[in-house]
This record gives structure tokens, sequence and C-alpha cells, in this order.
């Protein structure tokens, strides 16, 4: 029989390994999706700007459509987990930002001395943790004014 991926198995294939990164920006990417609701008209096209380079983008890639090919992902390095969807076309930004003692929580794993089987046990963990956070724990959600530009 032939089974369809779920969304998350999708984004586990493309991004080519399972991390915490990928699992934070899995999330971000859904809870996008059900904040922008439809599409504003046929021709707009969501942008996604993320504020630091990670593993999360991929999730993005995937879940959000925004691709780095198209110019639709835009990263502009301030090293915060701040990730903004902007249908063009509109005067509005979704803007959600990671809370911040997670993102703390999760670079002390990585500065622990552990074997490389505690640190997949570690990773995993998280992983389940990330996954099952209430939405108000793991992050904040904003609508805010203004545009996004397509690079390129
Ligand atoms: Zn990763």
């Amino acid at each position: 029989m032939c089974t369809e991926k779920t969304p998350w198995e999708q984004v586990i294939d493309f991004h080519g390994h399972t991390c915490p990164g990928i699992a934070l920006g899995y999330r971000v990417a859904v809870i996008a999706q059900k904040e922008l609701g439809l599409r504003p008209t046929p021709d707009s096209e969501l942008l996604v700007k993320a504020s630091t380079h990670s593993c999360a983008l991929d999730a993005l890639q995937i879940i959000n459509k925004a691709t780095v090919g198209r110019g639709a992902l835009i990263i502009e390095e301030t090293h915060e987990h701040i990730y903004q969807f902007y249908f063009t076309g509109t005067q509005a930004i979704l803007k959600i930002t990671l809370d911040p003692s997670l993102i703390d929580q999760l670079a002390s794993i990585k500065q622990l001395n552990l074997n490389p089987r505690e640190k997949q046990n570690k990773n995993l963990e998280a992983i389940q943790q990330i996954l099952s956070l209430e939405e108000t724990d793991f992050c904040t959600i904003e609508q805010v004014p203004g545009e996004l530009t397509k690079i390129g």
C-alpha cells in the first residue's frame, strides 16, 4: 500500500537529518500557515524573512514553499529566532518570535560534553519537547504593519 508522507516526514526527507533546529522550523512553519490563512489573491506570493540562518529554514521551504531559488526566503543575520511572513500586495507582516529561554536551553545542550549516543538522546528529547510545547510557551505571534521585498 502506498501511504502519503506526513508534512513532518517530508521536511525530514528534504533536510536530510532529524534535529532540534528542523523541529523548531517545522513548528514555526505550521503555526504560520494556520495564522496566515488563505492567500489574499491568486497572484500574491508568500515571502519569509528569517533573522538567523539555521536548520529551521528548510522547514519553511517545504511547508510554506518560501524557497531560496525563487528569492522568497530572505535571511538577515541578527542571530535571533524571528520569522516574518508576508503576502505580496498586502501591508501586514506576521511576526513569530521564538521564546528566548527555549533557544538558550537548546544552545546549552550543544555545550555539554556528551558522547554521540548521549547527544542523540538529548536531541531526541529536545525534538519531542519542541513538537509538544503549547504555542504560547513556544513563541510570540504578532501582526505588524509593513512589507517585505523579494530578493532579485
Ligand atoms: Zn538540522
